[in-house]
């Protein structure tokens, strides 16, 4: 459904859920309000993904001016054909949020948050460990492995019990599927 304009992009604090990573959060709460507002950047390139989700999420008005734009774009054209406004857009906002991230490790919120939860996605927790000093990087790192040995011990549970034909634990796949799909980011 596609959002009001002006909508207020969610801050990083309101996105420290249990099972989700924060980054990811903002990021498609950002990517969301960004293609309701198309129109009014200079947008004429866009990659296949996000012609979808403009189709999808926009409203008509947005949708169909910046449609109208990249159509009518000249032949032949200069930037090649992969490359996309709003791609690059939503990459540089996360450059921005994970340096916000990496500075709010300082905050006990964010600290705690980490110990407990630590659901940061691989490739954003890789980003926020480039940007963090060394004491910071191995909270970091075992936040990560805990919760994908928890994971690994309760998925070697649940192929124990199937193998048995014992009744298994409900919500373990659906876990793990949800922690899989999370590693790919934005565009899962
Ligand atoms: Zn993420
Ligand atoms: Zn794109």
């Amino acid at each position: 459904m596609a959002q009001r304009r002006g909508t207020r992009v969610k801050n990083l604090s309101d996105a420290l859920v249990e099972d989700a990573c924060p980054l990811c959060s903002v990021l498609k709460d950002f990517q969301t309000c960004h293609l309701n507002e198309l129109d009014r950047h200079e947008v004429d390139r866009l990659c296949g993904f996000h012609v979808w989700m403009v189709a999808k999420l926009a409203d008509a008005r947005s949708a169909a001016a910046v449609f109208l734009r990249i159509i009518a774009r000249p032949f032949p054209q200069e930037s090649p054909i992969s490359a996309c406004d709003a791609c690059e857009r939503i990459a540089q906002e996360e450059r921005t949020r994970v340096k916000e991230f990496a500075a709010s490790l300082n905050n006990p919120q964010f600290m705690r948050w980490l110990r407990d939860h630590g659901a940061l996605c691989l490739p954003h927790a890789q980003k926020i460990l480039s940007e963090v000093p060394k004491t910071a990087q191995s909270d970091i790192v075992l936040a990560l492995s805990r919760r994908r040995s928890e994971l690994t011990q309760k998925l070697t549970e649940l192929l124990r019990q199937a193998g048995d034909k014992l009744p298994t634990q409900p919500g373990v796949l659906g876990r793990a599927a949800e922690y899989l799909v999370a590693q790919r980011g934005l565009r899962s």
